[in-house]
């Protein structure tokens, strides 16, 4: 079984950042807002922000507190939005339940909105138009074409159908020519579907959600879940897994440093498109 690794496969989305970066007139800067003080969300911003220096963008976080209101929110974006010093900006989520995520989504400038979930760049997205790509399913494609996992043709089967991660990618392996089907929690034959996968992707946020009966021998396995389990991370995918499977993403390792890594590219293409 080969161990899909996401170090390489992340460095390639990071040394095309740079390159590009080169041709600019400025040095883009990545804006991200985060709202109050959970855990995983103060670590995710900080693998961000530490990447964004680390491959020399310009890197701003905007803390502010819990309980932040809707209207103050919306004004510091409205001010990213207007500011020439900023080309990418991201909102952390969760949010707070007091505040509509969607509204604030929405009022991020769709050439701005590097998490690529404002609906302008969702519509181009499945309409195969030039779009800021969303970051975690981008860079699961980007992870296939670093280990050279043929799209075109193939059945793939994503178990998960968020707008952050099960949906846009659908759209993204239509784009390559897949065969894609989307499955959630009514679906109620999973294990049947998983099995007719050639591409099995798991983005359901359980752990050992995919067991060895639903992964066809020699089945591409890419695990999207983070998971708390026994105070250690682990994917949706259940270990035994890999006596099944041809290709394994790990976890952590795997899809994570793929998302943060193409995070930093859509900052510099949405820098190249503001010039
Ligand atoms: P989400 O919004 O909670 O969506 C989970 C999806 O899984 C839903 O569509 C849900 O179906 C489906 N589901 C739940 N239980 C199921 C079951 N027993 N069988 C089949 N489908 C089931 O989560 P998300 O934001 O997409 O994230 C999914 C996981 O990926 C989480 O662990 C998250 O932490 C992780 N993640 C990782 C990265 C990364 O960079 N590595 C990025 C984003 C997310 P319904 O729609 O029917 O409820």
């Amino acid at each position: 079984m080969i161990e899909l690794t996401g170090a390489p496969a992340a460095e390639s989305l990071l040394q095309q950042a740079r390159d590009r970066m080169q041709n600019l007139p400025v040095v883009p800067h990545l804006h991200v807002v985060r709202l109050g003080e959970d855990p995983a969300s103060v670590s995710y911003v900080r693998l961000k922000d530490k990447k964004a220096r680390e491959i020399g963008l310009q890197s701003t976080v905007h803390v502010l507190p819990e309980d932040t209101t809707e209207a103050a929110l919306l004004a510091l974006i409205d001010n990213l939005n207007g500011s020439r010093d900023a080309h990418g900006i991201l909102v952390q989520l969760p949010l707070p339940s007091h505040i509509h995520a969607q509204t604030v989504l929405e009022r991020i400038a769709p050439e701005k909105d590097v998490d690529g979930f404002h609906p302008r760049n969702v519509g181009k997205l499945w309409l195969g138009q030039e779009a800021l790509l969303p970051c975690t399913p981008a860079g699961i494609l980007a992870m296939c074409d670093h280990y050279q996992i043929p799209l075109s043709g193939k059945h793939v089967v994503i178990v998960g159908r968020s707008n952050i991660v099960g949906k846009p990618l659908a759209a993204l392996m239509l784009s390559r020519d897949a065969t894609v089907t989307v499955a959630h929690s009514r679906t109620s034959n999973l294990p049947e579907i998983a099995r007719t996968a050639d591409v099995l992707v798991a983005a359901v946020g359980r752990a050992g959600t995919i067991t060895p009966d639903m992964v066809k021998p020699g089945a591409v396995v890419l695990d999207v879940g983070v998971n708390r389990k026994d105070g250690k991370l682990v994917g949706d995918v259940d270990p035994a897994v890999r006596e099944i499977a041809s290709a394994l993403t790990p976890v952590p390792g795997g899809i994570g440093p793929m998302t943060v890594a193409h995070l930093m590219l859509n900052t510099v293409v949405a820098a190249e498109r503001q010039q």
